[in-house]
């Protein structure tokens, strides 16, 4: 007995666990069952939101709209205040369930609860920051001024692999925004999704709020595409692969309304000949096989300067040998399972293909048939970047070794891809650090020195260009996504001037 599942709200086994939204009567008898890539047992199902259904939420997050929008921003603050406060009594189960779930290992788990909290506590502080500017009219006895409204229903698309932290980094922004939220989780951790209603529903309940301001609804790509085409809801902020993204990039679009995408990464790290390999080391284990390499930010090509190149690589070998493998809920696992057989059969495809073309996989790659699940051995390989297969992302932990031998040319390489999220570089040398951050350096929405490529903070905006989709979310102002903003100009004299001095006498 899982009791973490108890906790959360959610019924172990086929018993129908609730589709998380209560103030509406559930229409639907479709089940979407969950199983744990641990290994593969069935942990509970929940209905998949029925036509009838999406039209109650929708029409529920409307209606909820009116009030929230006319809640001074400071107390949708303070709601968002006591959701961070909640979630904090939840964290241990609501981590369990984010590893049990999704198959990252439990710290990792917890840490995506905590970014939900940090994200609650940076809300709570915008919250009494959504500033707009003064202008000074050119004409006499005028006032300009522009304010922030909120959008309305605001959609929100998740992936699987951060399947409570994304949500909150939209739906805790949008929320103090004055927005409500619609979300549709992945269709493959569903009661991630449902235990985080649940954990809202109780601060929104305690407060009188509508529980129209935090909508869910359940199911896969079609009921994503009920909300991508319907112009109710004047924004969708998605999540997922590049394929996703430019499908829901092209509905959205077609109907002029407004997206955020964060979408796939092929995320490079440059290790100069002046880095410091025990710092770098660390961060390019965790990078790429941290969350058994299902991070958007997952590090996933490694440019090495050919002094050191043999070195970092014999390191790497080394390490990734003694990697506990294992159930993501082991204290002394690091890498857990993939999310399903599909992922590990992409795994399996890359390496082949990297063999084809002319590379190598130096170690791992193996399925842990033994286990039970979704297990495989981080693998290293040895490539050059114009391939075809290092051109994409695998969501799996493969990390690519690339040589270089001038800075320029490392750049080159790490900028020769199409996707645009997270970069880093590990030096000593201010010169060299500072070019990778240079107009001619990283092109990517992220860019460190002596960091590594994933585990981001939620102060800052996060996102990246090219095929990862251009949105921002999160920290910085990240926040004006989320409203429309407005031009006021107020004319407190008695003459009619108009602007450019135009003459227009009637
Ligand atoms: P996915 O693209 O398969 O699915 C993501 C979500 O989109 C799911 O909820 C799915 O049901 C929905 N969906 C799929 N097609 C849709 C459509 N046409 N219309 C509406 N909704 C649709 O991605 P995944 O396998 O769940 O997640 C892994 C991918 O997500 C990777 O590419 C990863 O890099 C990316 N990702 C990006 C970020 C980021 O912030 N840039 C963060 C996490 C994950």
């Amino acid at each position: 007995m899982k009791d973490f599942l108890s906790t959360l709200g959610i019924k172990e086994k086929n018993a129908g666990t609730s589709t998380g939204v209560n103030y509406i009567e559930n229409t639907s008898t479709n089940l979407i069952t969950s199983h744990t890539p641990s290994d593969g047992s069935e942990i509970a199902s929940v209905y998949e939101t029925s036509k009838e259904d999406y039209e109650q939420v929708v029409k529920a997050s409307q209606e909820a709209f009116k009030e929230w929008r006319m809640m001074p921003a400071p107390q949708r603050g303070e709601i968002v205040r006591q959701i961070g406060l909640k979630l904090r009594e939840y964290k241990e189960p609501l981590g369990k369930l984010v590893s049990y779930e999704m198959g990252k290992i439990y710290q990792e788990g917890l840490g995506e609860v905590q970014e939900m909290i940090d994200i609650c506590d940076f809300a709570v502080g915008q919250s009494r920051m959504l500033y707009g500017k003064t202008m000074h009219s050119e004409r006499p006895q005028h006032r300009m001024y522009e304010q922030w409204h909120p959008l309305g229903p605001v959609g929100i698309i998740s992936a699987f692999n951060f399947p409570v932290a994304v949500y909150s980094w939209n739906a805790m922004i949008a929320a103090i925004c004055g927005d409500t939220v619609i979300w549709k989780g992945s269709e493959k951790t569903p009661l991630c999704s449902v235990a985080v209603q649940n954990i809202i529903g109780e601060v929104l309940k305690e407060n009188d709020v509508p529980e129209g301001v935090f909508g869910m609804i359940t199911g896969g790509r079609e009921v994503g595409e009920w909300m991508t085409t319907d112009g109710r809801i004047p924004l969708i902020s998605a999540t997922g692969s590049i394929p996703m993204g430019k499908q829901v990039g092209k509905t959205v679009a077609a109907r002029l309304g407004k997206t955020i995408l964060e979408l796939g990464g092929n995320n490079a790290i440059i290790i100069s000949k002046e880095a410091d390999l025990e710092m770098a080391i660390r961060a390019i284990v965790f990078g790429a096989v941290g969350t058994a390499g299902q991070r958007c930010t997952s590090t996933r090509r490694l440019i090495i300067h050919e002094d050191v190149y043999d070195e970092l690589k014999d390191r790497l070998v080394n390490i990734y040998k003694s990697i506990n493998i294992g159930d993501p809920l082991d204290s002394d696992t690091l890498v857990g399972p993939l999310i399903d057989q599909d992922a590990v059969d992409a795994m399996q495809n890359a390496l082949k293909k990297v063999e084809a073309e002319g590379g190598s996989v130096v170690c791992g790659g193996d399925v842990l048939e033994n286990l039970e699940g979704h297990y495989v051995k981080p693998a290293i390989c040895e490539v050059e970047n114009h391939y075809e297969i290092v051109q994409h992302e695998t969501f799996a932990p493969i990390l690519y070794l690339i040589k270089y031998s001038e800075l320029d040319e490392a750049i080159e390489l790490h900028n020769g891809v199409v996707q645009g999220l997270s970069s880093s570089m590990f030096t000593l040398n201010m010169r060299e650090m500072e070019r990778f951050l240079s107009h001619a350096g990283s092109d990517c929405g992220i860019a460190n020195i002596n960091i590594g490529t994933s585990g981001a903070e939620i102060g800052g905006a996060f996102g990246g260009e090219k095929e990862t989709g251009g949105g921002r979310e999160s920290g910085s102002d990240a926040w004006k996504a989320y409203m429309r903003r407005q031009t006021n100009t107020i004319n407190w004299g008695d003459e009619l001037p108009l602007a450019q001095g135009i003459e227009f006498d009637v």
